[in-house]
């Protein structure tokens, strides 16, 4: 085989469900693409048939090739797995359940064609979502965006189109808390939209747990901004101000109002409680960048793979 053109990087999580239509779709529109190209299947510790469909995907399919990780890594690690094994000029990342529809990449490549080396697919709309994931989604994308120093267009996933550039500056970047839509913004170069709307997932369990969700959520404010550090200078500042508007008030009661007011344990307890809270949310938010410095000089490696066919030629 040829080196391709184009890598379609997926990754798996317990996907058996959508893994047989996420291939017919995905090699109706390889068989339209202007070019070879390959499709990189990541499985990110699936519990569920999911390796032994890839197996024999590939097994069928010269342009299939996969990577079995040894264990769970989660979305993005994955993902960086699959950009680290990707040989094509040009690489496509899409998720598995088919929200990101395969259709849309043709689009994708022509944008690539124009000159443009990173090209995401921005949605336009969530299909049959609940409410709470739409709003915590609106709400993170527009936090993220107020808070970053670099700029990530709101409401774009990973799902995008990279040039074999990015693709090479993203494998160079060796931090472990990786926030792919953040380090593809950062990196630069001609970046452009295409619009979708995302559909609702073809079959199976959202794989992303409220849990995960968060985790990325923070991993992506703490990877990106250092604005949360600040905030404890402010809330100082704040108390601060507070303890000497108190001052004053008591000097004033002393002064011309014999029978004082100063007389609520509650007030003291709730000075007490007010000021702990603020200095343990200070210590959780300084924690949260002393464990990732933690976790940076480490150095482990970022995941490990059991693992590995189709990549031999
Ligand atoms: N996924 C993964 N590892 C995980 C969780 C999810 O590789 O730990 C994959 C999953 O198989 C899918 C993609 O990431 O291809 C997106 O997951 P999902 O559709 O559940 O989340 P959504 O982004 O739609 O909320
Ligand atoms: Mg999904």
């Amino acid at each position: 085989m040829v080196a391709p053109v184009y890598s379609l990087i997926v990754p798996i999580f317990n996907e058996e469900e959508t893994l047989p239509a996420l291939y017919e779709r995905v090699v109706r529109v390889m068989d339209a693409l202007d070019g070879e190209s390959e499709l990189l299947l990541v499985n990110d510790g699936s519990r569920d048939g999911s390796l032994a469909l890839l197996r024999q995907l590939q097994s069928r399919d010269p342009r299939v090739c996969y990577l079995s990780l040894a264990r769970n890594f989660g979305h993005q690690i994955a993902v960086t797995a699959g950009l680290n094994f990707a040989r094509g000029q040009a690489a496509v990342i899409l998720d598995a359940d088919l929200q990101d529809p395969p259709e849309l990449i043709p689009d994708l490549i022509r944008r690539w064609r124009e000159g443009y080396q990173v090209v995401y697919a921005q949605r336009t709309k969530r299909k049959r979502e609940g409410w709470f994931k739409k709003l915590t989604a609106y709400a993170f994308y527009r936090l993220l965006r107020r808070l970053a120093d670099v700029d990530i267009p709101a409401d774009t996933g990973d799902f995008c189109l990279m040039d074999r550039q990015v693709i090479d500056l993203l494998n160079a970047m060796p931090e472990r808390n990786r926030y792919i839509r953040g380090l593809r913004s950062w990196v630069g170069f001609r970046q452009t939209a295409v619009y979708f709307e995302r559909e609702p997932r073809y079959a199976g369990e959202v794989k992303y747990t409220f849990r995960k969700s968060f985790r990325l959520a923070v991993n992506s404010l703490v990877s990106f901004s250092i604005v949360p550090l600040r905030l404890s200078t402010y809330l100082g500042l704040f108390s601060a101000l507070m303890a000497l508007g108190m001052v004053g008030l008591v000097f004033y009661w002393r002064l011309y109002q014999p029978a004082s007011r100063l007389t609520g344990l509650a007030a003291v307890v709730v000075a007490i409680l007010f000021l702990g809270s603020v200095q343990l949310v200070c210590i959780g938010i300084l924690g949260e960048y002393i464990g990732r410095i933690y976790e940076e000089v480490k150095g482990r490696p970022l995941y490990t793979v059991a693992e590995a066919a189709g990549f031999e030629s």
